[in-house]
């Protein structure tokens, strides 16, 4: 059956990753969470001393960009699955995610696991610089304070000890750095099929975007 290339972009919390694991699933293709390597490469920084008092030292970052050793869910050989999605990650992914070394790297990688297509990959950039050719391209979107309640909950519900106002702080400042850095800021992807989730559940949502890609298959 014919393979396609399924890129979802939009800001934090627009319950991207979790459309994109659910239609992966179902199509039984791959799915790539590109934040994640942004937050692997935030976390590697983090560890290597290479931001101090919220100051990110990109000139050293950039030098040692070649010995992180980036695969999935593994920095260095140390599972980082639980650190990169703190609210301490969080707070620096985006300043690492404006230095360009770092996305050509990540751009690359991430053009390399959808080479073959049956992919769904999110992100910011997807549909705009990753895969501009990708069959169907999805813009999620959802109010910042939605957003930061769904935030908030996924963090209160695996234990960590956070304020609601720190999570939506974090989530506008996100929003502002992604939308207006110079390389490759998020915007919505020409031909990218828009959709607003604020009151909008899972299953809905899933079905919509399930018969977009099936009518692409099918042609
Ligand atoms: O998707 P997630 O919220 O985990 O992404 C974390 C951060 O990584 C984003 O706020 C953004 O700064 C950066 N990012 C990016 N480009 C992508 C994916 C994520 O700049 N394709």
């Amino acid at each position: 059956m014919k393979k396609i290339t399924i890129a979802i972009d939009g800001f934090s919390s627009t319950g991207k990753s979790t459309i994109a694991k659910k239609l992966a699933k179902s199509l039984g293709y791959i799915y790539v969470d590109s934040g994640a390597m942004y937050r692997g490469v935030t976390y590697f920084a983090m560890q290597q001393g290479f931001i101090k008092d919220g100051i990110l030292d990109k000139t050293a970052l950039v030098n040692s960009l070649d010995q992180i050793d980036l695969q999935f869910k593994f920095v260095a050989g140390a599972n980082i699955e639980k650190p990169i999605r703190t609210l301490a990650v969080s707070q620096q992914v985006s300043p690492v995610a404006t230095v360009p070394e770092v996305r050509e790297k990540l751009v690359a990688l991430q053009q390399a696991m959808g080479i073959q297509k049956g992919v769904v990959m999110d992100g910011r950039d997807i549909g705009t610089v990753v895969f501009p050719e990708a069959e169907l391209k999805l813009y999620l979107t959802a109010s910042a304070d939605t957003r930061a309640h769904r935030r908030y909950k996924e963090l209160i519900d695996r234990g960590d000890k956070v304020h609601f106002d720190a999570v939506l702080k974090n989530v506008q400042e996100r929003d502002y750095i992604d939308s207006h850095r110079a390389t490759s800021p998020l915007k919505k992807a020409e031909g990218a099929v828009e959709i607003d989730n604020s009151d909008m559940g899972l299953e809905e949502q899933f079905e919509r975007i399930l018969s977009h890609a099936n009518a692409l298959i099918a042609f």
